[in-house]
């Protein structure tokens, strides 16, 4: 057993019986607290052996715990050409003839974001300059709205496709005089006929790119995330943790589809340790804001017709609810629009009825949540503080979709994305990142939160519905025991109390005395796990 004894320091636990201290103790070996207070009672959980950590004056705050992201998504998204700010076909091409040099020939170069009407001649681009930037290398670039897939010759090869290949239906191949191919294909029918073929997620390549997100966390602070994806992240999570190399705890969150499976394992929410276990299910109620698709209990504005889209029936999301509920699962409800946190919020008031009608013993500790929360009715407000459901928000969304919110919703865009009144209804709230939709960066989500504005724009920009900021405390709290408790972990994270696990983050300015407006400057300065330091330094 190694004790490291932190001292010196301007300690802000999220522990309100002592919200403020000098000095703690952690075990290294169970990665557990021993003691906080000041210098002295600390010094008495040491003993001689003991590893004194001289702080001098920082301040230290629980690590931060995302409640929302999507890790595997992030690292291939890092990875994939992004040829959003490129003003010409022939600046794309040479992010590829650049990332060929650096990839095995015969792997795909993907990315894309590409946006042919800010080029000056607006044309659709060809295989022709791909192919002489890569010519060993398929390519496949979506451009920036995702209907279009710009390829080369290797891939259209790999595809099938050539001269023969009939029209598909719900899409279209685009060609020349001659009938050949041009390299872009048109909408789903089209772009799936590669899409298709391309390789599932090399292993080896995944591992690398986690691997450096997973260093990216640390650096942020971030000492757990909830991770949104896939069995295949799960896997590589759990070989990882096997090697001592996670370096991130991790809440997996896994989707619908798996309920079946996961109960004929006997899974609960829960299984698993202090670095990796199973949080619950996530389920899809509707689209998104940007594509109109959010589903809407009125239509959206100028559009009266279209109410969005309810992805999963109703009757078909209660059932799925009640059985993730029954087997204790976690549950986490993509809910946009205020329909889909009403419907959703059905299907909770309906599971929750049930298990309190069948379950004889204490109920399951399981978490409701909506993910996104973005517009609700203020009787749904209501119904989410009676039901005890977590609003999993992402205060970055708030500040970036603030011009397709008035849009799209006209004046109903006043009520949304209410942080603040949802606060004080005592609605608990969890803060996250939708990374890599938008930055995990917990200094800029802090700033988006509090200040609700980006940033990069506040010298332009006045803040958008600034009644709904969250004061900084309270924004803290959210992120960090409010993100534990989402995951069920608030008698293990969140705070920086005696019998949790030691996770705290070192910053290198007093984020409750610096300017509100250097929030996001502020940095990390050390980041600490179970006691030991694995970033940065103290
Ligand atoms: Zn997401």
């Amino acid at each position: 057993m190694s004790i490291f004894l932190f001292l010196n320091g301007n300690i802000y636990t999220m522990d309100a019986m002592l919200p403020r201290a000098q000095a703690m103790a952690i075990d290294t070996g169970s990665g557990h607290i021993l003691a906080v207070g000041d210098n002295d009672e600390v010094r008495r959980a040491g003993d001689r052996q003991s590893e004194l950590v001289d702080l001098r004056g920082k301040t230290v705050l629980p690590g931060f715990i995302d409640a929302h992201m999507h890790l595997i998504y992030a690292a291939y998204r890092s990875h994939n050409i992004d040829a959003e700010t490129c003003s010409s076909e022939d600046e794309v091409a040479n992010l590829v003839r650049q990332r060929a040099a650096q990839t095995p020939a015969g792997q795909w170069i993907q990315g894309g974001r590409w946006n042919k009407n800010v080029w000056p001649d607006q044309q659709f681009p060809t295989k022709a300059s791909l192919d002489s930037a890569a010519p060993e290398h398929p390519v496949a670039l979506s451009s920036k709205d995702g209907h279009l897939l710009w390829v080369n010759s290797l891939a259209l090869q790999r595809a099938g496709i050539t001269v023969e290949t009939p029209e598909p239906p719900n899409g279209a191949i685009l060609r020349d005089g001659a009938g050949e191919p041009t390299g872009i294909l048109q909408e789903e029918g089209a772009t799936s006929l590669v899409y298709d073929i391309i390789d599932k997620r090399d292993p080896v390549l995944t591992r690398h790119l986690v691997q450096g997100k997973l260093k990216e966390l640390q650096q942020a602070g971030l000492t757990t995330i909830h991770d949104i994806e896939e069995s295949d992240a799960l896997n590589l999570f759990q070989q990882l943790r096997e090697e001592g190399a996670l370096g991130v705890r991790v809440n997996m969150i896994l989707p619908r589809h798996m309920l079946p499976e996961l109960r004929d394992l006997g899974l609960r929410a829960g299984f698993g340790d202090d670095m990796l276990h199973l949080g619950g299910i996530k389920i899809f109620a509707d689209g998104t804001l940007g594509s109109q698709t959010a589903a809407m209990l009125d239509g959206f504005e100028g559009n009266p017709g279209n109410r969005g889209i309810l992805v999963l029936p109703e009757q078909e999301m209660k059932e799925t609810v009640s059985v993730a509920a029954e087997l204790g699962m976690s549950i986490a409800i993509h809910a946009i629009g205020d329909r889909a946190a009403h419907v959703a919020l059905n299907s909770f008031e309906q599971a929750q009825r049930h298990l309190a009608d069948t379950q004889t013993t204490k109920a399951p500790r399981l978490r409701y949540r909506l993910e996104h929360v973005q517009l609700i009715t203020p009787e749904d407000l209501e119904r989410m503080h009676r039901l005890g459901v977590v609003a999993s928000v992402q205060p970055y969304h708030a500040v970036a979709d603030r011009d397709i919110a008035e849009r799209y919703w006209g004046r109903r865009h006043r009520h949304a994305y209410a942080y603040h009144t949802m606060q004080q209804m005592g609605i608990p709230l969890a803060l996250g990142s939708d990374a890599p939709v938008e930055t995990f960066d917990p200094m800029r989500i802090l700033y988006a939160a509090t200040m609700r504005n980006d940033p990069a724009t506040s010298q332009q920009r006045p803040p958008w519905l600034p009644d709904q900021a969250l004061p900084v405390t309270q924004a803290i709290w959210d992120y960090t025991m409010g993100a534990a408790y989402a995951g069920a972990e608030e008698d293990s994270k969140g705070s920086l109390t005696v019998g949790k696990l030691g996770d705290a983050v070192v910053l290198r300015e007093d984020i409750l005395s610096v300017p509100q407006e250097r929030m996001s400057e502020n940095g990390v300065q050390a980041t600490i796990l179970g006691g030991k330091v694995v970033f940065g330094e103290v």
